[in-house]
């Protein structure tokens, strides 16, 4: 990996290239209240005082992203997105420790941040599909729940000897448009109803739906243009344009990453790695994605949103970075 571009060689370089993306026409948005051009420039570089009445406050390109209150040098933190946005499995932070020459601490945070900037960075708002359009669904299973459940969510228990099957895992579903974007979503559990309820919510009803044999999706896939099969079971992967090989392809990447790079995950942070994933999936080089591009569109995703925990207290506590 090379960082010859100036952004990252120095702190004032790399605020430029991050306000010139967050403001690309020299408007500034005060990153506390929200208001538009109303600031002016105070002593500090960098640090604008905002010109609302209500607010009065300083604020920074950092105010009101993942990067809000971070010790980290900008530059670094530019290095980062690009380094995580541009490699296909993931970065771990034991990885940005060793790159960057930070505190395996400052890693840590790094890599949660910028993978919040990732997720929910949705390239469109409305359904995937369209008339015309396939949109692959499957589903697979990552990790175990760390409290198994014993009965369903309908109440009815799981097989009795728990240990087979899917009962204690945690299951992923992909929806994935041939040839576009994927939604993918870590859920509570693999049911019809939640399939149908994700499908509902996320796919155009006029679109072919394809699938594998799996009993999760025929009665959903009643109320799609089409629904077509393969039968892995029969040794089928693909008929004709019928396959959901591409939501497949997308499980491979993110099972390699997950298993060789981040290896161990709490099930409560594994919305997160899919969510990661699915950025890098959406922008991919396929699609006409540089890495260039998509550590910017991670940078412009950094926006509004802080990364805060819950303490036990119940009182939200920001993680410094
Ligand atoms: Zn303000």
């Amino acid at each position: 990996m090379k960082f010859d571009a100036p952004q990252f060689q120095t702190e004032e370089a790399a605020r430029a290239y991050i306000e010139a993306l967050r403001w690309p026409n020299g408007v500034r948005v005060c990153g506390k209240c929200g208001a538009i051009g109303t600031d002016y420039p105070t002593k500090r570089t960098g640090r604008y005082r905002c010109g609302q009445k209500e607010c009065r406050k300083d604020f920074t390109v950092m105010t009101g992203t993942v990067m809000e209150a971070s010790h980290i040098k900008l530059n670094v933190w530019l290095m980062a997105f690009y380094l995580m946005a541009s490699s296909k499995k993931g970065m771990s932070a034991h990885q940005l420790h060793r790159s960057l020459d930070i505190t395996y601490k400052s890693a840590w945070f790094l890599a949660h941040r910028i993978r919040l900037a990732m997720a929910n960075g949705d390239l469109m708002s409305g359904p995937i599909g369209g008339p015309g359009q396939i949109v692959e669904a499957d589903e697979t299973y990552w990790g175990k729940v760390e409290a198994p459940r014993s009965v369903r969510f309908d109440g009815r228990p799981y097989h009795k000897s728990g240990a087979r099957g899917p009962a204690n895992k945690r299951p992923i579903i992909a929806l994935v448009e041939r040839g576009g974007q994927a939604r993918v979503f870590h859920v509570a559990e693999a049911s019809k109803k939640t399939v149908a309820k994700l499908l509902e919510e996320h796919v155009d009803r006029r679109s072919r739906l394809h699938t594998d044999e799996s009993n999760l999706y025929p009665a959903v896939g009643k109320s799609f243009a089409a629904h077509e099969t393969v039968k892995h079971k029969a040794g089928e992967y693909a008929r004709g344009d019928v396959h959901n090989n591409t939501a497949e392809g997308f499980f491979g990447v993110f099972k390699k990453g997950m298993s060789g790079v981040y290896q161990h995950c709490a099930e409560k942070h594994l919305h997160r790695y899919v969510g990661e994933f699915e950025f890098r999936f959406n922008h991919r080089v396929k699609l006409g994605w540089s890495d260039k591009a998509r550590a910017d569109a991670a940078l412009v995703g950094a926006e509004g949103k802080r990364l805060t925990y819950r303490r036990t207290d119940g009182a939200e506590q920001h993680v410094q970075a």
